[in-house]
């Protein structure tokens, strides 16, 4: 688990990637059949070990992973602080419910729970549903056969048992989480289903109610096994955007670090169909460049890429090309600009507005929104409360006064608006 705080779901640096995967492994011909097993039942008892050893520090390990490391941060101007207030502002990705925090109460570790979305400004947060995640992750290609670190996890968090074994099981615990807390939100924080919940949010936020919408993001499609027909259990759980792929190939596409590098299968058509038909918005983030490009050739709905960085600010197999870029605007959907070091090379609100201002100046200012990764596995510059910064970034790198509530949230509302079910 050392390597998972060291190096996060996202934050993997790309000279982890020099190993070759696809290689057979060679077994020196002095170990003998039993000296292999014994090898293997001392990984597992090491397995074991350090899943006890998380079980004694559980929630906390979200808290250690999960860093600030302070950046140069500009004042924030009346004038960002104006715009940001008028903006619907939108965070297309975070991970909080990864680590068993109460996301209604204000935590020192971390950095999203309610009341900084609140303090932050934030109208509606899209929450990332983790199911698997490598031990030993790499963006160029990660080998499906390292353990899984949500096993640990789940045992740290003291999950329910049915969540160790069953990665559906834990996409459901996860979106069941979100609506727990807010039923006992005290109208703090809701969940957006449908249209007219969106519509509900906006309303209550413009009438002065200072209330969060959280929308259930589902991070790699593994969780749904083979079969498009599981779409119904997450939707049915209030899931309304879906990352094809994770780190892993999928049934259903490839990943950008997987092995294959394989585009869109036909069960990943089967399930892009279904959820278009069903309002559930197709997550590019994390996809392989052969599924980004199957799947913007067949996708009547909008896309989003819910966090990324760009490869002309920050080159690396993670970051989306200026033609993937210009894909997505052409199908009408927004990129999610990181927060993070591997997306925006930095962690510095600046580092953040050198890439919107540069997506805004290829393909225009519709297409362009924020997705931070926040509670990603990421050490970011601030945290969700300190959002602002972001807006005054961007005033600083020359994007227009006019083009900031567009990119802060009112892109993503327009997809929203466009793909969620009635
Ligand atoms: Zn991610």
């Amino acid at each position: 688990m050392v390597k998972v705080s060291a190096r996060g779901a996202d934050e993997v640096s790309s000279r982890s990637a020099t190993c070759d995967y696809t290689q057979p492994v060679a077994v020196p011909s002095s170990l003998t059949p039993r000296a292999v097993a014994a090898m293997g039942r001392a990984m597992r008892a090491l397995a074991l070990v350090l899943a006890a050893f998380m079980a004694s520090c559980g929630p906390f390990v979200g808290g250690l992973i999960d860093r600030v490391r302070e950046a140069p941060a500009p004042a924030v101007s009346e004038r960002a602080a104006t715009l940001h207030r008028q903006a619907p502002v939108v965070d297309l990705h975070a991970d909080p419910l990864l680590w068993g925090r109460n996301l209604l109460a204000r935590s020192t570790t971390g950095h999203v729970d309610v009341p900084r979305l609140r303090e932050g400004g934030v109208a509606l947060q899209v929450f990332g549903i983790v199911t698997k995640f490598p031990i030993v992750p790499s963006i160029e290609r990660t080998n499906p056969r390292w353990p899984d670190a949500v096993t640990l996890l789940a045992l740290a968090s003291l999950w329910p048992l049915r969540t160790v074994g069953n990665i559906e099981a834990r996409m459901l615990y996860q979106a069941g989480e979100l609506h727990r807390m807010a039923a006992a939100s005290n109208g703090t924080l809701a969940v957006i289903e449908t249209r007219a919940d969106l519509e509900r949010l906006l309303a209550r936020r413009a009438g002065g109610a200072d209330v969060v919408g959280g929308l259930l993001d589902i991070e790699g499609a593994h969780c749904l096994g083979d079969d498009p027909a599981n779409l119904a259990h997450a939707f049915d759980a209030g899931v309304r955007m879906i990352g094809l792929a994770h780190f892993y190939d999928t049934a259903f596409g490839g990943s950008a670090h997987g092995i294959g590098k394989i585009g869109l299968t036909d069960r990943g058509r089967t399930l892009v169909h279904d959820m278009e038909r069903r309002g559930v918005i197709v997550d590019l983030a994390h996809s392989s460049a052969a599924t980004i490009a199957d799947v913007l050739a067949i996708a009547t709905r909008p896309v989003v890429v819910s966090h990324t960085g760009l490869r002309a600010t920050c080159d690396n197999q993670r970051n989306l090309s200026d033609d993937q870029l210009r894909g997505v605007a052409q199908n009408g959907g927004v990129v999610g600009i990181g927060f993070w070091d591997t997306a925006v090379c930095g962690v510095a609100a600046a580092d953040i507005a050198r890439a919107i201002k540069y997506a805004v100046d290829l393909i225009g200012d519709d297409h362009v929104g924020l997705g931070s990764d926040f509670d990603g596995a990421v050490t970011t510059g601030f945290d969700t409360s300190r959002m602002r910064v972001v807006t005054q970034a961007m005033l600083d790198a020359g994007v227009l006064d006019a083009s900031i509530p567009k990119i802060l949230g009112g892109n993503a509302v327009r997809v929203l608006r466009e793909v969620l079910p009635r």
